[in-house]
């Protein structure tokens, strides 16, 4: 029975280090003005450091991404899906390709930008490899550092399988809405993940339906643990 984790960032290990950036992923879906259900929004946690999409003759309208009409998001996911991972959602705000911006100090092997973006260091990464953890994509930054010898940072794809269980969501909030997707609902203070729906073979990913929460497995844990690797809280999740 594979146990599970909600992955969040360890303050107290990552104060230890220096090390900040202030950075951005290079393109974006925009956010959306839905026709249907009327809200005007745009998703947190779906992030897809590894697409490029530097060939695409759209490039520029993913650049500055701010709140479209429903049509202009929709023509603009389209441009996108054939280079994203397959069976993905891409719902509005999206964020694709490398981080770009600066960054200054000295990195533990973890670096946090809030709940969902996780940054890790090159030996970190490949240590977790080779310990036999499973899933991993570490991506490449444009992070400019002024130092000399700056660490190579990695921006994990950390792409969203599974769900929360269907008890998580309150009986009073609406279904998702038919055209753009959204389904609004609050992190449930005791989050409970939907057996049936999570991955094999992935040691790392976020939750499906609620993509700001980062789910590691106790493969993944134990590594972090054996090979003292700080920065990252684990809380075990239940899952039924
Ligand atoms: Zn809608």
């Amino acid at each position: 029975m594979t146990r599970y984790f909600w992955l969040r960032e360890d303050e107290t290990a990552t104060a230890r280090f220096s090390g900040s950036f202030d950075a951005a992923h290079a393109w974006g879906l925009p956010g959306v003005q839905c026709p249907g259900c009327g809200a005007t929004w745009s998703s947190w946690g779906h992030h897809y450091p590894n697409v490029d999409l530097s060939q695409l003759p759209e490039r520029r309208e993913f650049e500055n991404p701010r709140p479209e009409p429903f049509p202009v998001f929709a023509r603009l996911r389209e441009c996108v899906r054939p280079l994203a991972p397959p069976n993905v959602e891409l719902p509005p705000g999206t964020a694709l390709g490398p981080l770009e911006g600066r960054a200054s100090g000295e990195f533990g092997p973890f670096t946090w930008q809030g709940t969902s973006l996780l940054l890790v260091r090159r030996d970190a990464l490949e240590r977790l490899q080779a310990a036999g953890v499973q899933g991993l994509l570490g991506c490449r930054t444009e992070l400019r550092f002024r130092q000399k010898n700056p660490p190579a940072l990695l921006d994990l794809q950390i792409e969203p399988r599974g769900r929360l269980h269907p008890d998580c969501i309150p009986p009073d909030v609406p279904p998702p809405c038919a055209i753009c997707g959204r389904h609004a609902f609050s992190r449930p203070d005791e989050p409970i993940l939907d057996a049936a729906s999570l991955p094999g073979g992935l040691d790392l990913f976020r939750v499906g339906n609620f993509a700001t929460m980062i789910i590691g497995t106790a493969r993944l844990r134990d590594a972090v643990h054996s090979l003292e690797l700080p920065g990252i809280a684990f809380r075990e999740l239940l899952a039924r």
